[in-house]
């Protein structure tokens, strides 16, 4: 279905960067700490439902203190990207997937969901506004961050009756290049991001707050990122802080945790299962005890590990440490499954490698 972007009219920036200096932050972003001219907006209230849609120059937001979002953590949110082609047009990867996500999340901590036509016509309006924002460099995009708020004065624990959605868009460089050397990562014992009937499957603020203590102690141990596990079992693996992980058998099998409910629905993870499937290879989903991946690195019977969500798309992991093992991945470096996933996942990603599955989005 086309989109119409003239639900989310432009107000242009009265001043908005100099050429040169958009082209010396496009040129050298830092990941997230950098934003475009303009953002998208709408707010919700309880009787007029949505309203206020348009592109306005970015802008600090004016929140009341008493705000459910300060007290209660009432926001959810999303994160997708759009990718410049070498012929210079944009394209996003399956928005209709963020769109439906969000629904979701916003759903379980009680707040309206943003029809998916807002959502989709709301990040293609910011595309075309700020579309000399989008780099070109190899590996490079424009990261988009939709979110949803709570923004009534209300000291309650109850559902706020005024929201706020927002998309900013943030230049972004690649992660990791091709081969690249994998990333340690921490295994913290007695401390899960999520439980069962909890808010672990919503891409919900409050769920990184509690990721954020353990990952300064990966960082203690030397280590990059953290993997979470069960918090009943303290057993079975569940994802990174920001990513879903997967794992590939000796006979190249690949296994990846099964959505219990405590684990995010990564677009990533679900367009990795498509595509290795639609290649023939299996893929299973079903618990996986941390031992079988550190007794299994030693042994050769789990040949790679990698992490997948859409900020760096596909992470090779070199080791797994914790306070009572530390072990190595192969040689340290991407193996041939997690560095082929990747190439053509970034191939379809940039126009590169056909999209026989229907997953781009043109948008300028
Ligand atoms: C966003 C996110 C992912 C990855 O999801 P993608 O849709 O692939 O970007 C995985 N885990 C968590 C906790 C996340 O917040």
């Amino acid at each position: 279905m086309p989109v119409d972007t003239a639900r989310f009219p432009l107000t242009q920036h009265q001043n908005p960067a100099t050429p040169e200096a958009r082209a010396a932050i496009v040129a050298a972003p830092i990941f997230g700490k950098v934003f475009t001219d303009h953002m998208a907006r709408a707010t919700w209230s309880h009787d007029a439902g949505w309203a206020d849609r348009g592109i306005v120059p970015l802008a600090p937001l004016p929140i009341h203190p008493g705000a459910t979002v300060l007290h209660y953590a009432q926001e959810v949110f999303e994160g997708l990207k759009a990718y410049r082609w070498a012929d210079g047009s944009i394209h996003l990867f399956r928005p209709e997937k963020n769109a439906a996500r969000l629904a979701a999340s916003a759903d379980r901590v009680a707040l309206p969901a943003l029809p998916e036509q807002d959502f989709l016509a709301s990040v293609e309006a910011l595309v075309v506004a700020d579309q000399a924002w989008v780099p070109d460099a190899a590996g490079a995009s424009l990261y988009l961050r939709p979110f949803v708020f709570g923004s009534e004065p209300n000291l309650l624990v109850e559902p706020s009756g005024t929201v706020e959605y927002v998309v900013t868009a943030s230049p972004v460089k690649a992660y990791l290049t091709s081969g690249a050397q994998g990333v340690s990562i921490w295994v913290p014992q007695g401390q899960s991001r999520a439980f069962e009937g909890g808010t672990g499957e919503a891409k919900t603020g409050g769920n990184y707050a509690a990721s954020l203590l353990p990952t300064s102690q990966a960082h203690e141990h030397g280590c990059d990122q953290v993997l979470f596990l069960d918090a009943k079992h303290g057993r079975y693996i569940e994802e990174f802080g920001s990513m879903n992980v997967m794992a590939v058998t000796r006979d190249g099998t690949v296994i990846t945790p099964r959505l219990s409910g405590t684990i995010l629905r990564g677009i990533t993870r679900l367009s990795i299962i498509e595509l290795l499937r639609a290649e023939g290879r299996e893929v299973i989903e079903r618990d996986i005890d941390i031992a079988e991946l550190v007794d299994g690195a030693a042994s050769g019977d789990i040949a790679e590990v990698f992490a997948c969500g859409t900020a760096a798309v596909v992470s090779p992991v070199a080791r797994l440490v914790s306070q009572t093992f530390d072990v190595t991945l192969g040689d340290g470096m991407a193996g041939p499954v997690t560095a082929g996933v990747r190439d053509r996942l970034v191939g379809i990603h940039y126009g590169t490698v056909e999209d026989t599955l229907g997953w781009m989005r043109r948008v300028v």
